[in-house]
């Protein structure tokens, strides 16, 4: 028998097997696919927080300050943490002023932490909670992948969206945590993603960063009905939420010639239309403008269950990543660094 469960082999249960085995406990994950590494694998691998906690608060301002302040402590030492391991780093800057962290380079990074992190069983969901009274860390990544809990909570439209994450995060860890008695945060129809080409476009998995289409700023965003939306953060989670609320989770970006050599990060706006046009979306050039379709696509949901402190949710019973909510509600904040901090903390509480 392990001193500690473990569900799910992403980011955020990968981190607490580690942290666990570390303080010398037996530990058994469980994970749904036939990989380890989740979403974190198909990431960008920045792992990043904001350089003040004032702007993470301004930024996410309906998210517990008590978590988000785990979460911007702990997160320089975690990362440390992950380079001990042997997990490689390709940069130590973020390349925004506002916001501090490192790039990994994500294969290494799921090998670094799969290395430390023991028995992990592919294929083998966690179904149930064990009866046993062994202590569970639930973290399968989110809802997302379920059509049901996307319609319950995100949008009338959860047909139409697009899953931009690994193919298992079907709210296992929600129910689960539900049935133990955990409560659920606010912000349960928030979620983290980007707005790609639109159907007939075919985006494979390692497309979700080179077609994300990201120039809502440089664009005039409308949905079928000619309906308008400014988008007002720099990550353009706004707009993407927005857009898996209209008719087919569709907008249009209409940009002006004039915008098509406008940077995004180290990108032109030019480039990201050609890369959805060979891709396969609608793209009409006229009168001196560009119109793309675009579709909604869910990353991670942002609401989950109700952690405190010390990623308890019942009795027992730790959620981390994308299965806690309440840290990055009313705006974003890195996925990755959540689920790193708090994935360490689950471990730790568990076992204490
Ligand atoms: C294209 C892309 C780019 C991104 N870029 C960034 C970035 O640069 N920075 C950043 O901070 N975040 C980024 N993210 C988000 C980040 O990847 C997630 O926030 C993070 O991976 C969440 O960690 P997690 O452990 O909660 O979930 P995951 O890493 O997705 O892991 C969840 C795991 O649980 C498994 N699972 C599901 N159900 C069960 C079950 N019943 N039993 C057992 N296992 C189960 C799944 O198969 C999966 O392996 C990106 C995501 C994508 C897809």
């Amino acid at each position: 028998m392990a001193d500690l469960v473990v569900a799910g082999a992403g980011m955020a249960g990968l981190a607490a097997a580690a942290r666990a085995r570390e303080l010398r406990a037996s530990v058994v994950v469980y994970e749904k696919g036939d990989r380890a590494g989740g979403s974190m694998l198909l990431s960008s691998g920045f792992i990043w927080r904001h350089r003040d906690f004032e702007d993470f608060r301004e930024e996410c301002p309906d998210g517990d300050p008590e978590l988000q302040r785990l979460v911007h402590e702990r997160l320089d030492s975690a990362l440390a943490w992950l380079e001990e391991l042997g997990a490689p780093v390709l940069e130590r800057e973020t390349g925004n002023p506002l916001t501090s962290g490192w790039k990994f380079q994500t294969q290494g990074l799921a090998d670094a932490l799969v290395a430390r992190a023991g028995d992990i069983r592919l294929r083998e969901p966690l179904r149930s909670l064990p009866g046993d009274g062994t202590p569970v860390v639930l973290a399968t990544g989110g809802f997302q992948c379920d059509r049901e809990l996307l319609r319950e909570h995100v949008t009338p439209e959860a047909d139409h969206v697009l899953i931009r994450s690994n193919p298992w995060s079907a709210g296992d860890g929600l129910r689960l945590g539900v049935a133990a008695g955990a409560a659920l945060t606010g912000g349960m129809g928030e979620f983290y993603g980007r707005n790609m080409p639109a159907p007939p476009a075919e985006i494979a998995p390692e497309d979700y960063v080179p077609l994300a289409q990201l120039y809502a700023r440089h664009a005039r965003v409308e949905n079928a009905r000619g309906e308008t939306f400014e988008t007002r953060t720099w990550s353009e989670i706004d707009t993407v939420q927005w857009t898996a609320r209209q008719p087919g989770a569709r907008a249009r970006y209409v940009v002006q010639d004039s915008a098509l050599g406008e940077h995004v990060r180290e990108r032109t706006v030019g480039d990201m239309i050609e890369a959805a046009e060979r891709a396969g979306a609608p793209v009409e050039r006229r009168d001196g403008t560009t119109t793309v379709q675009v579709a909604a696509a869910v990353t991670t949901t942002l609401g989950g269950l109700r952690i405190d402190p010390s990623g308890r949710v019942a009795e027992g019973v730790f959620a981390a990543g994308a299965d806690a909510g309440g840290i990055s509600t009313g705006g974003y904040s890195s996925g990755l660094a959540a689920a790193l901090v708090f994935g360490r903390i689950a471990a730790e509480s568990a076992l204490a």
